[in-house]
């Protein structure tokens, strides 16, 4: 009773602030009058999706930057990402309700990141098993706080309902899950966006979720390895894939072709930082230089370009 009536006030001060932003930011208009279109759509059969704004977590925004979706098998739903706050994970599920009445018996959570999996909180009266990549537990161990107090700023008070879950069932390597007729495929990735990246592949229509392991206008970001990632994106790419929902962007482009983009960037910035190196470059410089050519490309590109590089930067160093 408790948890239904702060629902329904935290909905009251959510509706509130919708028309106050309504009312004075027209700028945010479209994406708030967007509400109204399915959260999720159908892009292929039993295959939901639904996609992010290409923006920084705000609380106008609710943190819905990420790209969610489920999969609906004969006897159950899979969930593949839960939303960057408790709101988006209930949309998610309310989106899911309204497709189905079987049980959700999985949430698959990609990686680490706050807009990947701060919306968690939402499914866990579901009954369902949470799943992540080995290294899961250990990433939200050593963010989870961080990130609760770090989120105040971006996300306002919604931030308060978010609770970190963690996975119990951890995948190693690879996992199939059966869904009833439709035998999902789950990967555990070595150190690329992250160290904790998880990708799904539904054989059946052929689409593969990729998490933040492919990148669509939103500019590409690495918080794990560089090198990794590019290590990753070729073993990716041999995924018998048909389409892709990348981790932010348009979501069912046609695969393997939708990480070029993002594989192009990041051979860029690898030359451009081995060439630096050679000079004997600072941070600094690597940060303000390496990777620019691939400005026009990309939204988003001076928050996250300029952190890629210094990353890139300390790897390749020691090459
Ligand atoms: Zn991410």
């Amino acid at each position: 009773m408790g948890d239904v009536l702060q629902t329904i006030r935290h909905a009251g001060r959510r509706q509130a602030y919708a028309l106050v932003v309504l009312a004075t930011t027209p700028a945010i208009c479209c994406a708030a009058s967007a509400n109204d279109a399915p959260f999720a759509r159908e892009i292929a059969p039993g295959i939901f999706a639904h996609q992010g704004l290409v923006a920084l977590t705000s609380p106008a925004n609710r943190g819905d930057i990420a790209n969610l979706g489920f999969i609906v098998g004969d006897d159950a739903v899979a969930i593949v990402d839960c939303g960057g706050s408790v709101a988006v994970g209930e949309q998610l599920l309310a989106a899911v309700r309204a497709a189905t009445s079987k049980p959700i018996r999985y949430v698959i959570m990609t990686h680490v990141h706050p807009d990947h999996i701060f919306g968690a909180t939402a499914f866990s009266q579901t009954g369902a098993t949470f799943v992540g990549h080995r290294n899961l537990p250990r990433a939200l161990a050593a963010r989870g706080e961080y990130y609760l107090r770090s989120f105040r700023a971006q996300l306002g008070a919604e931030v308060e309902r978010v609770k970190i879950v963690v996975p119990t069932m951890l995948v190693e390597d690879r996992a199939t899950l059966d869904l009833g007729n439709r035998k999902i495929e789950l990967r555990a990735w070595k150190t690329s966006h992250t160290d904790n990246d998880l990708t799904v592949f539904d054989p059946k229509s052929g689409m593969l979720f990729t998490g933040d392991l492919v990148f669509l206008q939103h500019t590409p970001i690495v918080d794990g390895s560089l090198l990794g990632f590019l290590k990753a994106i070729d073993e990716l790419q041999k995924i018998p894939a048909k389409r892709v929902i990348p981790g932010h962007g348009p979501i069912g482009v046609d695969w393997p072709q939708a990480v070029e983009k993002e594989k192009r960037y990041f051979e860029v910035l690898t030359r451009d930082l081995r060439g630096l190196v050679k000079k004997g470059a600072d941070i600094e410089q690597a940060a303000a230089q390496a990777g620019q050519s691939e400005r026009k490309n990309w939204e988003l590109f001076d928050n996250y370009a300029p952190r890629n590089a210094t990353a890139g930067l300390a790897e390749i160093e020691w090459e």
